[in-house]
């Protein structure tokens, strides 16, 4: 059975690509900045810069076109959104554009979509599952659940395509064609994947993989929020589940026709696997080992761990048992960087090796201070051990586009960097000379977290926000837990949390009090779906969301939600 999906997709040429490519990586980045540029020469943005058909090298690049933020193309990419054909960041109109999940600045972000980013796509999942594959073989004749969602795609008053970059991707017509190969077929029917209503997707997604269980290879979503969230749902829904099952009639929460008449088509009774479902269920001790226990046969979990994602990672592996988990591969939907070609290492040591010819990449040193920024270097110039800012230059009009993603370069897989996902690279917390990006705050809340969990509560998600409006200002978190504590719990949690922030600037105002007491609140449960469903509404897709970790006053909505959700308020006292 392997040996047929190797032949049709053919592993070891992948892999052999990729060793070729990653042994000429310095090569292969001056061939496709050539490439790119020699494609997009007639854009407006390279000509405004001097840009023209002889500028091939990077250091004639380089000299040329300045390091941008999205701030800087918002205005280009706005006139594309608004209907511009004319030659704006790419030598031909762009099919679409993508809305970045855009959480942190409480808004999507606009960027442009084009046939070659959906080439690279398929190019990366091609690479990834080869490797992946050679280590956890999948039988041919096997399926995948996926929690997959595709959100609508709606056209701009200009008449362009808008959509998240998930969206634009499944819905490419190549995209079925060219994932064929290496992907096994969803459990769940297309209708679902499509359905307008993500809750009734979820509750059908899991009775179709459930339906589908012994052939169920691997469980995947594109982030690992959404596979805590799925196997949550699970834990509230089983039962309704089981009935479906018995008695082979859908549940009436499914109201949207095309679903109900999909998934309606798979039911009949089943009394039987009803009652190992059920079974199964019952024997688990706070649910852990669900995955395999539902899934007998699936190999690994699948999705990004990594990076913002981490703080899922205890309660899915939870879920999974004995299972893998293996980690997704690094991309935006500004394109995809990275692949993770050793799949077998844990979330915590998970690294991605950058793909040369996905686009141009230059790499930004981070330096401790950030008073004076340094110049980025190229792909084989980087330095283990070294943070850096990804810069992109891509087929699709970005050019030396800061990412704001901070990455650490680990080690090289032949000439090309593999780098592992630090964090978004904008502060989120800071009043003074305090400087806490969403690494530091996931670290301080993972010491509080320990202290809770000796209670056997444990935290379900969180986000901060800088009150200013007390005097001195304090840094507020919010947190939705899973249970009852005494006081005197969250009261010491509170104080871990304060504790938790070591950045020399915080400690030292604390102590001078030019910060006040950092303040816990806790909201009542499903304040956090709130929060997705707002962002939902605004555009993101159910798969690609991920939680604002840092609520801005700007975005007031977002802060209303959680503000009127309070049930308790703790003061740290660590400082006094
Ligand atoms: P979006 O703009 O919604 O496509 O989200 C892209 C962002 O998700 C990236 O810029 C990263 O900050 C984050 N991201 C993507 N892949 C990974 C990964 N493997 N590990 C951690 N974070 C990731």
């Amino acid at each position: 059975m392997l040996e047929k999906k190797v032949e049709t997709f053919n592993m070891n040429r992948v892999i052999e690509d990729f060793e070729e490519m990653s042994r000429n990586a310095d090569q292969v980045q001056i061939q496709t900045l050539k490439d790119i540029l020699l494609k997009n020469q007639s854009a407006i943005y390279l000509k405004n810069f001097g840009i023209n058909k002889n500028t091939t090298d990077p250091e004639a690049f380089k000299a040329l076109v300045p390091l941008v933020t999205d701030f800087e193309l918002e205005p280009y990419i706005q006139r594309m959104v608004d209907g511009d054909t004319s030659p704006i960041l790419t030598g031909r109109p762009v099919p679409a554009i993508s809305l970045s999940s855009g959480t942190s600045q409480g808004r999507p972000k606009f960027i442009p979509f084009t046939d070659k980013l959906m080439e690279n796509t398929l190019q990366l999942f091609r690479t990834a599952f080869a490797f992946r594959n050679r280590e956890f073989p999948i039988d041919d004749n096997g399926r995948a659940l996926q929690f997959i969602f595709s959100s609508k795609q709606y056209t701009s008053t200009g008449g362009v395509p808008v959509g998240t970059a998930t969206t634009n991707v499944y819905r490419n017509p190549n995209f079925k064609s060219g994932m064929k190969s290496i992907q096994s077929p969803c459990c769940s029917p297309d209708e679902v994947i499509f359905s307008p209503d993500v809750h009734q997707a979820l509750y059908c997604h899991l009775l179709s993989g459930i339906l589908f269980r012994d052939q169920v290879q691997y469980v995947f979503a594109s982030f690992a929020h959404g596979l805590v969230h799925a196997f949550r749902t699970f834990e509230q829904v089983w039962e309704e589940i089981v009935t479906d099952i018995k008695e082979g009639v859908l549940t009436s929460r499914i109201t949207v026709p095309s679903v109900r008449s999909a998934m309606s088509k798979l039911l009949r009774p089943n009394p039987e696997l009803a009652e190992t479902i059920r079974a199964k269920c019952l024997s688990l001790s706070n649910w852990y080992g669900l995955i395999p226990a539902l899934f007998p046969n699936a190999k690994y979990v699948y999705g990004i761990m990594t990076g913002s994602m981490e703080p899922y990672v205890k309660k899915l592996r939870h879920y999974a048992g004995e299972l893998p988990l293996v980690s997704h591969d690094y991309g935006s939907s500004e394109g995809w960087i990275a692949a993770n070609v050793t799949p077998r290492l844990s979330p915590e040591e998970a690294t991605f090796a950058v793909v040369p010819n996905l686009g141009y990449f230059e790499f930004l040193p981070v330096s401790e201070t950030e008073e004076t920024e340094e110049e980025p270097v190229g792909l084989t110039e980087v330095k283990i051990g070294q943070e850096y800012e990804v810069v992109i230059t891509n087929y699709a009009g970005l050019y030396r586009y800061k990412l704001g993603d901070v990455v650490k370069i680990i080690g090289f897989y032949n000439k090309t960097p593999q780098l592992k996902f630090i964090c978004r690279r904008n502060l989120i917390l800071s009043i003074n000379i305090d400087k806490n990006t969403e690494r530091d705050l996931q670290l301080s809340v993972e010491s509080a977290a320990r202290r809770l969990s000796q209670e056997k509560i444990e935290v379900i998600d969180f986000s901060s926000h800088v009150d200013v409006t007390t005097e001195p200002g304090h840094y507020v978190i919010f947190w939705e837990v899973s249970g009852e504590t005494e006081e005197d719990v969250l009261q010491d949690c509170c104080n871990c949390l304060d504790k938790g922030f070591i950045d020399a600037g915080y400690v030292s105002s604390r102590k001078c009090e030019t910060i006040g007491a950092l303040e816990l609140r806790v909201v009542e449960r499903g304040t956090f779906g709130k929060v997705q469903e707002h962002f939902l509404g605004l555009g993101s897709s159910a798969g690609q969301f991920k939680m604002p970790r840092c609520v801005k006053p700007s975005n007031a909505k977002v802060l209303k939600i959680l503000c009127e959700n309070v049930v308790s308020r703790f003061f740290s006292t660590a400082f006094d």
